[in-house]
């Protein structure tokens, strides 16, 4: 008789949940930290257009030469450094994780973080190791170098700004963990044009470096696209681990188009940085809600009672994203995307009414 999948499948993916996304018909979605703007009208025509005569009938540039190059003058990659695309940053997140997965070895990470790094190091049978940041989430560097001598990780994620929490962690504090580890510290940069805070200008500094970046934040999330900034001696490692035609034609042509007018995209995000303080005002304002402080587009907030909120939001047609649970420092806490000025008032409306 043949095997059930319980008796085939490797016990650490039976133990795992697949990542929940909650159904978002009909809400307001304010659960991913996407970007709410649209582009305007005659790029949306422009766009469609250039789309229509994209070749769907042959397979992509493997490795996206154009679109590589347009990413290096418009994010400022330094000379001398290489860059990788990935389908979002989760398969970059997956190729570097695969090529250093030797068996036992050690992946490290501020807890709690972006769940991706922890899931990762699993898959690939190594060993994932959460350093527990302060209960203001912020850094907790002596507890983080001392796992690093520990531990002597082979593999460490520093989400800058963090998620869920938002925290940007002190630039001087990154740049001892760097400098303390032999090992690769990937710094993942997926809401820089929130934080308007980089390490890309530092990369020839640290051998050990490599930048992470994601287009999903920035408004194009649809897309999946991921870059990867860093020397060609570990690019070219990574490179191997690639799925061959990782990023599609759509997605590399509309990438191009929309990273020619990049101005439209800098400009929403500077909108969303401005809505981000009003929002955090008013959220400070409502009685029993604590804010945490946040570089990136969403806030990380305690309410006195997380699952009730969630559902009672939920039920008012709001969709957040609840932490309670998650993490012994998560207790009761919700994570809040900024959203467009009409969203976040229906939010603080919705909000009051949770409590
Ligand atoms: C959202 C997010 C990503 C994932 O980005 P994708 O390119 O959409 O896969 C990576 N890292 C962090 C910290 C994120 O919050």
């Amino acid at each position: 008789m043949a095997k059930t999948a319980q008796q085939l499948v490797r016990p650490e993916i039976l133990q795992m949940q697949a990542y929940h996304v909650s159904d978002s018909a009909g809400m307001v979605k304010l659960d991913a930290m996407e970007n709410p703007y649209r582009l305007p009208p005659a790029m949306k025509a422009e766009l469609g257009a250039l789309l229509a005569e994209v070749e769907i009938n042959r397979y992509p540039d493997p490795t996206g030469t154009a679109l590589r190059e347009l990413l290096r003058q418009k994010m400022q990659v330094p000379q001398g450094m290489d860059v990788l695309l990935g389908n979002g940053s989760d398969d970059l997140i997956q190729m570097i994780t695969f090529a250093l997965a030797k068996p036992g070895a050690v992946v490290m990470y501020p807890d709690p973080t972006f769940v991706m790094y922890k899931l990762n190091a699993t898959l690939a049978g190594m060993k994932p190791v959460g350093v527990q940041t302060n209960a203001d989430f912020s850094l907790d560097c002596e507890a983080f170098l001392g796992a690093v001598g520990e531990h002597n990780p082979a593999l460490v994620y520093l989400a800058y700004p963090n998620n869920p929490t938002g925290a940007l962690f002190e630039s001087g504090q990154i740049e001892e963990l760097i400098r303390a580890t032999d090992g690769l510290v990937v710094l993942d940069e997926a809401y820089h044009v929130f934080a308007q805070k980089s390490f890309m200008s530092r990369l020839p500094e640290f051998p050990n470096l490599v930048v992470m970046r994601t287009v999903s934040k920035l408004g194009l999330a649809g897309i999946r696209l991921g870059y990867l900034a860093g020397s060609p001696a570990w690019l070219q490692e990574f490179n191997k681990v690639r799925q061959a035609y990782n990023v599609n034609v759509l997605t590399q042509a509309a990438a191009i188009y929309v990273l020619g007018k990049l101005d439209v995209l800098e400009a929403q995000a500077a909108t969303i940085r401005g809505e981000r303080k009003v929002l955090r005002d008013c959220l400070a304002a409502l009685p029993g809600v604590t804010v945490y402080p946040s570089a990136a587009n969403f806030f990380l907030t305690r309410v006195p009672d997380g699952v009730r909120s969630f559902a009672s939001l939920k039920s008012q047609g709001v969709l957040v994203r609840n932490f309670h649970g998650a993490h012994p420092l998560l207790e009761n806490c919700l994570r809040i995307t900024v959203g467009t000025p009409d969203e976040n008032r229906i939010l603080l409306s919705a909000l009051r009414e949770a409590l």
